[in-house]
């Protein structure tokens, strides 16, 4: 959280704690209508493929197109060439690998929100490994500050959460992640997570931008949420003075539980595959 704050503090924000808000994001020095506030890319995001959709998306720049190929191995990314694919393949090689253990009817059960959340344990596994870099806002500990609201959950959605948790417990095969975490992560996905829209406001996809997200939301806000491919900046609508607090509309929770995942699933058995290089595209 102080790293988090100083890095702020350089782009004259700060975060402090306000009783009944919780976490909030104040301008420490004035902004102006159209002045980035601040930008972020996604801690995970995913495109909005479902097994269904179509045309599909690319996993790395959400462009749409019937060009689209498929990788090969687990026939659940979309590419829309070798540069896509190769930007996205520390992650996409940890996802391949989990992704190709299930039979067609599993994958095709694997909604973006399941795959968000594969995601992100796979991009926490990747920075506590060291194999790809943490920063003052690009970490999971930002993840873990974002607030889940589990106590407003009705219980249906804590059924379907649990659910989808048990999914993604199956499909990550790790002891040591317990399903009520990953049950609190869909609720804060709920709550945080961000439709990525195009540039004629279409939906395009999901993300997680921990930062962004401290950002209260306010039925007349001071600034607006924009993305430019997945990168997501906030930019003020209106004059923000210093000390004023910065707030946003939501635009939250789009995509999470939209369809029931069946909670008991079976897997097909592992297969040692080298994936030190990209799966070839089909
Ligand atoms: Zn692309
Ligand atoms: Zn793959």
């Amino acid at each position: 959280m102080e790293n988090l704050q100083s890095a702020l503090k350089d782009r004259n924000l700060s975060v402090p704690i306000v009783p009944g808000k919780g976490r909030s994001l104040f301008a420490t020095r004035d902004f102006y209508s159209g002045d980035v506030i601040i930008g972020q890319e996604p801690y995970v995001c995913v495109p909005n493929n479902s097994s269904v959709s179509t045309p599909k998306r690319c996993d790395g720049c959400f462009t749409t197109s019937n060009a689209l190929r498929r990788c090969s191995r687990c026939h659940v990314a979309y590419y829309c060439g070798t540069a896509c694919q190769r930007s996205e393949w520390e992650l996409h090689r940890l996802e391949c690998e989990v992704l190709s253990r299930l039979d067609k009817e599993k994958r095709n059960s694997v909604t973006p929100s399941i795959r968000l959340m594969v995601r992100l344990y796979l991009r926490r596994k990747l920075q506590n490994d060291k194999v790809i870099p943490s920063t003052a806002t690009d970490n999971y500990n930002l993840v873990e500050a974002l607030v889940a609201h589990m106590s407003d959950i009705t219980e249906e959605q804590l059924v379907l959460y649990a659910q989808m948790a048990n999914l993604v417990y199956s499909i990550l095969q790790w002891p040591e992640i317990n399903i009520k975490e990953i049950t609190e992560n869909f609720s804060k996905f709920a709550c945080n997570a961000h439709t990525i829209c195009d540039s004629e406001l279409r939906p395009v996809g999901t993300g997680l931008y921990p930062v962004i997200s401290i950002i209260n939301h306010s039925c007349l806000p001071n600034s607006v949420l924009v993305f430019e491919g997945r990168s997501a900046s906030v930019r003020a609508v209106q004059h923000i003075p210093k000390g004023t607090e910065v707030s946003n509309s939501s635009n939250t929770a789009a995509t999470v539980g939209v369809s029931r995942i069946p909670p008991f699933v079976s897997f097909n058995s592992v297969a040692w595959y080298d994936s030190t290089y990209p799966s070839p595209l089909l």
